[in-house]
């Protein structure tokens, strides 16, 4: 454990927050991408210790928040017919749909497993020849690679009863539509370095010279995320918006080349609704025709999600920094993790779910 710690020593962490406050002479706005990074952020009380003197909003990188409910409804949908296994991640069965949750389809009696990644799916389809298996897969570029791995595989194998029901976006596409929204307040950016990893980030050059904001490739361990924040402030009080990347160990620029093949192999890149947006422009990864076989949605004779109103739940807002969590009037009344309104409250990476763990005072939260 000797790496981690190196990036959680509590005395390092009590140092870099104070020389970050130090050099704090505006209330600068900073948007974390990824909702790792959120949780992150709140778990190890950084936003907590900087909140009155920077203002930290989260963005759109959590991906079972922004898939659509009516992509939750194909795949209850699905789930529900006799001759199909549903598989996903464990997040992916709590979140609401507009005819409820695919662990409600489960407790109705479907065949809904969880898995541990998308092999594990195409093993299952190998051992249960007579029933459809389908990966319910969401995600951005960082996920993206595997299910493409098991698409491959299962056409390696020659099967016939593995499909994707696909729902990969693509995070660039998304800060560029929180940035051209009207009234947009965001003046840095951190970009996911879990995402970076694979796409590289250099590409984000263009990003910094159009909107005229820092953008800091960025880490998700309590020492990362202040090298981050530490980064972006520094180019902020120099007004010199630039790209910089504070997870060398990771991320370089030109990114994970073969896992970028794969995904090109299998996705292309497309024009997807998403929460708090109508659409967004290529913001999303869709199966290329020639894989149509392995295209649940093609398979079953699905139309592609759209996206309807979320009613009163704000996750569209949450998720482009207009409002925090806590600012939703069903934040911790009707929407707790218990009973979750919007995805944001279920997720592993959702802001809301962050904020009700981390960011309450305890006596509020009973
Ligand atoms: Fe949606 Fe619940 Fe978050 Fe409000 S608190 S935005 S209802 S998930």
């Amino acid at each position: 454990m000797k790496f981690v710690d190196e990036y959680r020593d509590p005395t390092r962490l009590k140092i870099q927050l104070a020389e970050l406050r130090k050099m704090i002479t505006r209330r600068w706005v900073i948007m974390d991408v990824c909702g790792g990074q959120t949780h992150g952020l709140l778990r190890h009380g950084i936003e907590q210790e900087l909140e009155d003197v920077l203002d930290l909003v989260h963005g759109p990188g959590c991906p079972v928040c922004v898939t659509p409910a009516e992509a939750i409804d194909d795949a209850v949908e699905l789930a529900n017919r006799p001759d199909v296994i549903m598989t996903s991640f464990g997040d992916m069965l709590r979140v609401p749909g507009r005819r409820g949750s695919l662990l409600q389809a489960r407790a109705r009696g479907a065949d809904i497993r969880i898995v541990y990644s998308p092999a594990d799916s195409v093993q299952l389809a190998v051992r249960e020849p007579e029933k459809q298996v389908i990966f319910f897969a969401v995600g951005f570029e960082s996920t993206a690679p595997a299910t493409a791995l098991a698409v491959l595989q299962a056409r390696q194998l020659g099967l016939k009863n593995f499909s994707l029901l696909a729902n990969h976006v693509r995070v660039e596409p998304a800060m560029r539509a929180v940035m051209q929204l009207p009234g947009n307040r965001i003046q840095g950016m951190l970009a996911a370095g879990h995402v970076c990893t694979v796409t590289g980030y250099a590409h984000y050059s263009e990003f910094v010279n159009q909107f005229r904001v820092p953008v800091v490739v960025t880490g998700f361990e309590p020492m990362d995320l202040l090298a981050g924040l530490t980064r972006s402030v520094q180019l902020l009080e120099s007004g010199e918006p630039q790209l910089c990347n504070e997870y060398s160990r990771s991320a370089q620029p030109e990114g994970n080349l073969h896992a970028q093949r794969l995904i090109d192999e299998v996705y292309c890149v497309a024009t997807v609704p998403w929460r708090g947006f109508r659409e967004i422009a290529d913001g999303g990864l869709v199966m290329r025709p020639a894989l149509q076989d392995f295209d649940a949605r093609s398979r079953f004779g699905l139309a592609e999600a759209l996206l309807s109103s979320d009613g009163e739940c704000r996750s569209g807002d949450v998720m482009t920094g207009r409002i925090k969590p806590i600012e939703c009037p069903l934040f911790g009344n009707a929407c707790t993790p218990e009973t979750p309104v919007g995805a944001p409250m279920v997720s592993s990476e959702g802001a809301c779910s962050a904020y009700f763990r981390y960011a309450r005072p305890i006596e509020v939260r009973t």
